[in-house]
């Protein structure tokens, strides 16, 4: 199923012109659980990789046997996932106390190359902004799950970009590493549902102008909310049962003219997303520039911990429901404090990547 982004509550350019300047498209990747081939985009999915191919390895020094199996990881989400709602059962508690993390591979000393963890594979056909060397039509994202490389003590990630026509016969089973050491740097396998939508300039990095009309507009929206009614609506301090809760929340959502404000809702969209721009919400803006040429290098991949929250509820998609966890968190990665972006050189692909996270 196709997933629709709703039209922007308004039409920012026309209420800025100067925005227009501003503007890029992004692909919403709209990940959701499923069981992706070698031939579809994916996040987690088997990969479109050659059988004589060497699969990627992280060669750092760090222990790699110790975390949590692949295997109990993916067992936990199922227990999760199926007992919502309801009690676990004596079965499922145990088998959750069984999947602790631990020292499981004791022989896999630091040195040991580990295979990576195959993230995501984009088609170009399928991800309008995925930008990459001429010719090449298939990008393979992967990650060492260890959050211990670097100077910043974080994900190791490789990007490897294909003719998707020159691959043969493709590898299976692909290696993959038996620990993690955070399961939530495991993805679930998804499908994705790409979509193309706009996106404008994060605030902070707009002309100081624009900043203000845009800061002068969104005030003058809250005034004519007071107005309606004197005062904001105070809700209810408890309520008998979530469901109440749930109720409440959703009538007042219905009663209230929706809020707008321009970082939620006009600028950037959330969710793993290629293209498009960064968000700086949790720290000052902060360039990212070519280590080889200076460049400034724009996020190609956004990896983010939820497709949406109740500041960004009006990109929820017109055919998911609000409050599915599998709308919400399908892919189970969190890493930063929610955020990472993948940027590369747009004057050479080849140029080291960077990362950036809020
Ligand atoms: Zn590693
Ligand atoms: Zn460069």
């Amino acid at each position: 199923m196709a997933r629709t982004t709703p039209p922007r509550p308004v039409d920012v350019e026309a209420l800025f012109p100067a925005l227009a300047a501003h503007r890029r498209t992004a692909t919403r990747l709209h990940p959701r659980q499923g069981a992706p081939t070698a031939e579809e985009s994916s996040i987690a999915g088997p990969l479109l990789w050659p059988v004589d191919a060497p699969w990627p390895v992280c060669t750092a020094v760090h222990p790699k046997g110790r975390g949590h199996l692949l295997s109990d990881v993916r067992l936990r989400r199922r227990i999760h996932a199926g007992a919502r709602g309801r009690e676990y059962t004596d079965e499922e508690r145990l088998l959750l106390h069984g999947t602790a993390p631990g020292r499981h591979h004791p022989d896999r000393d630091a040195v040991h190359p580990l295979p990576l963890l195959a993230v995501a594979q984009l088609y170009t056909r399928d991800v309008p902004d995925l930008d990459g060397p001429r010719g090449h039509d298939l990008l393979q994202v992967f990650w060492c799950p260890f959050e211990v490389h670097g100077t910043d003590r974080t994900i190791d990630v490789v990007l490897r970009w294909r003719r998707s026509g020159d691959v043969g016969a493709v590898l299976t089973p692909q290696p993959e590493p038996p620990v993690a050491g955070r399961e939530e740097c495991v993805p679930t396998a998804c499908d994705l549902h790409p979509e193309q939508v706009v996106e404008h300039e994060y605030l902070g990095l707009l002309g100081e102008d624009l900043q203000h009309e845009i800061a002068e507009w969104e005030e003058g929206l809250l005034d004519g909310d007071d107005d309606e009614d004197g005062t904001r609506a105070s809700a209810p301090a408890s309520y008998a049962t979530y469901e109440e809760y749930e109720a409440a929340m959703a009538a007042a959502r219905a009663e209230e003219p929706e809020e707008v404000d321009y970082m939620s809702d006009l600028s950037i969209a959330p969710g793993w997303k290629v293209g498009g721009y960064a968000s700086w919400h949790l720290t000052d803006p902060a360039p990212v520039d070519c280590s080889r040429c200076g460049t400034a290098m724009p996020p190609l991949l956004t990896v983010d911990a939820q497709e949406y929250d109740g500041a960004s509820r009006s990109w929820l998609p017109v055919q998911d429901g609000a409050d599915d966890p599998g709308v919400v968190d399908p892919v189970g990665v969190h890493l930063g404090r929610g955020l990472m972006r993948i940027h590369t050189c747009p004057a050479d692909p080849a140029h080291p990547h960077r990362l950036s996270f809020q």
